[in-house]
């Protein structure tokens, strides 16, 4: 028998009135008495006792060794909310013991997967539910269909499927949560080709508040399989699997970084002309750096990266960026073909813990002339305080806009780009709040820019604790059939954060 079958909240409650009246301790539950008060002991549950149980030992609270370590977050800004306890999950029965056992207690917790929130929502002063020995990820090569289980890192998942000769849309970054991306929609360089991560959703399994395992797919519990693609991690309850079609390898793939340091205003025009006009093959990422009023006062320009991959020959990738390569010569050009996941090692962003804020929106056209003449302006004026910052565009559009924007809750299915204010702090600029106050001042104002020129929308994955309209911007039109399966499923707002649903 289970410590829920055992423990309810009301049979605690109950329990704990009969064992105070027959040990006198009245004060304990309100009562006026002037009797000795036993220790609190002989009567409080052992609450951290009986998840160690429910957790077979793997309970980490602050006294063990690797404790401090195991609570961090991957965006140090939220290093100082530190919980009271890390439980490993390792089924979907236990999780939900463990979320039986939040609810006797009141308990807050969150659900970590890779911990990459930006926003720290799988981070909390109660519990955090690590997802991350449910890693398992098994690949039938019948169906073409892999089974990746919710604490799974991208990395495993490369892994798995470099292993089957496969590929899906993932992401850049290999200790990013499986289950954060796909629950957020997922973009990546193959999404123009295939759709967001989520759009080769097949099945899902995720434990409800009520302590339901439940099986999501086309045909049994529809409304929550629509919900978890896009409607955003932590919402709905713990998603414990997820199965993917996948796609063979490409058998030729071609990655480039090519990076611009003079005539930036130009090179940009044209780079976003001729990628904007590429084929779906294509996967993009622009980037425009920030420069101190001090280094462009002696002549450095805005930087200008691109990454890119192109599922053909090299050849085929420079006649397309042509037109850019007249305009202006790159100061650093690297253009390789390479087997698919060896591409996917070149274009790795190693995602190490950092301080950092995101603010995106998503635009229907390309930069115009001014629009890029106003941003590389600002990027001119950044007050150097932090690591580095930038404004950098995913070319979103092909494969991701022929979903229709109902048919899954990710909403954002009209874009060509989806652009994105960043800032990146170290150590010594996050010990100064002036420094991460100017920051972030010009990064709300490019931010304020990037609207003006149409950016509308944010990518619920790259959530941003300063979106008041953020209900709006992550999910538009389908607010409101989330909000109905919200209350349907999660009646008591159980997976309650600051910007759930
Ligand atoms: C360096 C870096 C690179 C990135 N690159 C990309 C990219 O290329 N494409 C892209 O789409 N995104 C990218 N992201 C964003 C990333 O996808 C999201 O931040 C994602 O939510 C992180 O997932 P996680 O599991 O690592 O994070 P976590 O912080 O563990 O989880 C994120 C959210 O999902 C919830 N959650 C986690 N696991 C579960 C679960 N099993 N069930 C229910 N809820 C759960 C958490 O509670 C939290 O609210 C990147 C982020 C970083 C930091």
């Amino acid at each position: 028998m289970s410590d829920r079958a055992r423990v309810t909240r009301r049979g605690l409650l109950v329990g704990g009135a009969a064992a105070a009246t027959a040990l006198g301790i009245g004060p304990l539950l309100g009562q006026e008495t002037t009797s000795p008060v036993p220790a609190a002991s002989a009567v409080v549950p052992d609450r951290w006792g009986r998840l160690a149980r429910i957790t077979e030992g793997g309970l980490l609270r602050p006294s063990s060794p690797q404790f401090a370590a195991e609570a961090l977050p991957n965006n140090l800004r939220f290093e100082q909310v530190r919980p009271e306890a890390v439980v490993p999950c390792r089924t979907p029965q236990m999780i939900a013991e463990v979320l039986a056992w939040c609810q006797d207690y009141e308990m807050p917790f969150a659900i970590r997967g890779g911990g990459h929130s930006y926003t720290g929502f799988s981070t909390s002063r109660g519990v955090v539910l690590d997802m991350s020995p449910m890693n398992a990820i098994a690949y039938d090569a019948a169906s073409g269909r892999v089974r990746v289980a919710a604490g799974a890192l991208n990395a495993q998942v490369y892994e798995a499927l470099r292993g089957a000769g496969r590929m899906i849309t993932h992401g850049r970054c290999p200790t990013v949560g499986a289950a954060g991306f796909l629950l957020g929609g997922g973009i990546g360089f193959n999404m123009r080709r295939f759709g967001v991560g989520a759009d080769r959703l097949v099945a899902s399994e995720i434990v409800t508040a009520d302590g339901r395992v439940r099986a999501l797919s086309g045909d049994e519990e529809t409304d929550l399989f629509w919900a978890i693609r896009g409607g955003g991690g932590g919402n709905f309850g713990v998603s414990t699997s997820f199965t993917l079609e996948t796609q063979p390898v490409d058998a030729r793939l071609t990655v480039a970084r090519l990076v611009w340091r003079d005539k930036t205003l130009e090179a940009a025009k044209a780079l976003f002309a001729c990628t904007d006009a590429g084929p779906r093959v294509l996967g993009s990422r622009i980037a425009l750096g920030g420069v101190t009023p001090a280094l462009a006062a002696k002549g450095r320009q805005v930087p200008l990266t691109l990454l890119a991959q192109y599922a053909g020959s090299r050849e085929e990738f420079l006649a397309l960026l042509a037109p850019v390569l007249a305009v202006a010569v790159p100061d650093f050009t690297d253009v390789r073909e390479l087997a698919y996941w060896e591409a996917q090692h070149f274009l790795m962003e190693p995602g190490e813990p950092g301080w950092y804020r995101e603010r995106s929106a998503f635009l229907a056209s390309a930069p115009s002339e001014e629009f890029l003449e106003t941003t590389i302006e600002h990027l001119r004026q950044w007050p150097g305080t932090g690591a580095q910052a930038s404004l950098f565009f995913f070319q979103t559009g092909g494969q991701v806009n022929e979903t229709p924007p109902e048919a899954t809750a990710f909403v954002h299915r009209d874009s060509r780009w989806l652009g994105v204010v960043g800032a990146v702090w170290n150590a010594e600029d996050a010990a100064r709040p002036e420094a991460v106050r100017a920051a972030k001042a010009w990064q709300d104002a490019l931010y304020g820019v990037v609207n003006r020129f149409g950016g509308a929308g944010a990518f619920q994955n790259f959530p941003d604790a300063s979106l008041v309209d953020w209900r709006a911007r992550y999910y538009g039109a389908n607010l409101g059939r989330l909000e109905r399966i919200k209350a349907a499923v999660d009646p008591t707002n159980l997976f309650s954060f600051p910007q759930s649903i």
